[in-house]
């Protein structure tokens, strides 16, 4: 069990992990890769840093020094997130549990670019298999993506509904062997007062109840929801320290929302540890 659990490995993460490491606590950061700083080309207006490294090059000095203080930190995709007393993250490396969670996943979220999505969003079209799978009892519903976040929404929701399709949209289907694929281009939605079928540009279609859009990695959002994390416009909502509305559970970086910089990333992420390791010592 680690004191503080860490998702997200860019500036907000790593920050609170050298944060919580320095404190002397059992930390672990997971994270995919370097977020948007990766796709940064240089950095130029980060305090004391003045030899302009490219993104991939700073967070890489970030790394090095988040393990050196004793961090933990693994490449890894988190797929999902529960509330366990403590916190279980489930990743493509296993399970970890922690006292606490620190959200630190940036902020990628995407829509699918699919005609209609938006008209039928509560209406059959969901973001999340947790918050909705109940919706869809003995129904027929299909999960949008094709990679290991889709797979496990479509784990979850076989228990619930009378079938899942797994729809990957025109992309490679990854690792999904256990339920029907079709791998088709998407061409748009329809039905009357919620969603009724799925139309292939093939000219074939697919009658649903549901569709659950997991296309690539979960984001910040879709994992707060499932979590019960209030947000508000895709931003997890934080008070000024970087707690949420969750005993334990803390937010920093991009998926707060704010400035979106450097700066401010690694500022809330030292936040949002420190609440944490308060939270961590008043709990012993
Ligand atoms: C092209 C570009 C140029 C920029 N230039 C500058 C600049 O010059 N100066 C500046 O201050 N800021 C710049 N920014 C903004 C800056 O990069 C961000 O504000 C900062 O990186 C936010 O830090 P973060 O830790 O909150 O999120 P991110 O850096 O996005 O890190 C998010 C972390 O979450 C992980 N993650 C997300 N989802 C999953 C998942 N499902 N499974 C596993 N891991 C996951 C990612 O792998 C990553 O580790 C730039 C951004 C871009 C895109």
């Amino acid at each position: 069990m680690y004191d503080i659990l860490i998702i997200g490995t860019g500036p907000a993460g790593l920050s609170a992990a050298i944060y919580g490491a320095r404190a002397n606590l059992r930390v672990l950061a997971v994270g995919k890769d370097g977020g948007a700083l990766q796709k940064a080309e240089k950095i130029d207006n980060y305090f004391g840093v003045t030899d302009s490294p490219g993104g991939t090059e700073l967070w890489q000095r970030g790394v090095e020094q988040a393990q050196a203080l004793g961090a933990e930190v693994k490449t890894a995709e988190i797929t999902g997130v529960e509330y366990t007393g403590g916190y279980t993250v489930h990743t493509t490396a296993g399970s970890f549990e922690g006292k606490t969670l620190v959200f630190a996943m940036g902020n990628a979220r995407k829509k699918p670019d699919i005609r209609d999505i938006e008209k039928y969003e509560g209406r059959g079209v969901s973001y999340c298999a947790v918050c909705d799978a109940f919706f869809f009892r003995g129904k027929n519903v299909a999960v949008l993506g094709n990679g290991n976040y889709a797979l496990h929404e479509a784990e979850f929701l076989k228990n619930v509904a009378a079938s899942v399709t797994v729809l990957t949209n025109g992309k490679p289907s990854e690792g999904i062997e256990d339920f029907e694929v079709i791998g088709d281009r998407i061409s748009h939605l329809s039905g009357e007062d919620s969603l009724g079928a799925v139309h292939f540009e093939s000219g074939s279609s697919l009658e649903l109840d549901g569709l659950f859009v997991a296309e690539g990695f979960a984001g910040a959002s879709e994992l707060a929801n499932k979590l019960g994390v209030m947000s508000s416009g895709g931003f997890i909502t934080v008070d000024d320290n970087g707690v949420t509305n969750l005993p334990g559970c803390f937010a920093a970086g991009d998926c707060i929302g704010g400035t979106l910089q450097v700066a401010s990333a690694v500022s809330e992420g030292a936040k949002a540890a420190l609440s944490a390791i308060k939270y961590v010592r008043t709990k012993k």
